[in-house]
């Protein structure tokens, strides 16, 4: 048994009250960047950007507004996930019927090797609720 500790834990309170929150050195990530953020009603992320390497991932856990990428504008709500590729354009508003609230993840594009089908491994030991 490894004496490292392989964990952290973290407890950032509650969603609603986080405006944005960086999650890389809280949680000292080391092969991707989350964030989790809100946009107030009709609150708008204030550029377009686009990233030398990472691609992200948009999870809109509340709320609605519209997302833009490369000229293009499409509503979204929760439940709506989007990828956007490195070169990608992009943009989000939020609606004016409340906050919006989302989990963006960026990795390196292409660097994923193997996915938790291969990557995965079941162990032996058990928690004591899989007795
Ligand atoms: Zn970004």
């Amino acid at each position: 048994m490894s004496t490292k500790r392989n964990y952290d834990v973290v407890q950032i309170g509650r969603i609603a009250d986080i405006s944005r929150t960086v999650l890389n050195e809280t949680l000292a990530l080391t092969g991707s960047e989350v964030s989790i953020n809100q946009l107030p009603s009709s609150g708008s992320i204030p550029f377009v950007h686009t990233h030398k390497e990472n691609e992200e991932v948009y999870l809109i856990l509340s709320g609605d507004g519209v997302f833009y990428i490369d000229g293009e504008e499409f509503p979204v709500t929760e439940g709506s996930i989007i990828r956007v590729d490195p070169s990608g354009e992009r943009c989000m508003k939020a609606g004016s019927n409340g906050p919006l609230r989302f989990i963006c993840i960026q990795a390196k594009a292409n660097s994923l090797k193997q996915h938790t089908r291969n990557d995965g491994q079941i162990q032996g030991t058990k928690p004591s609720w899989l007795n």
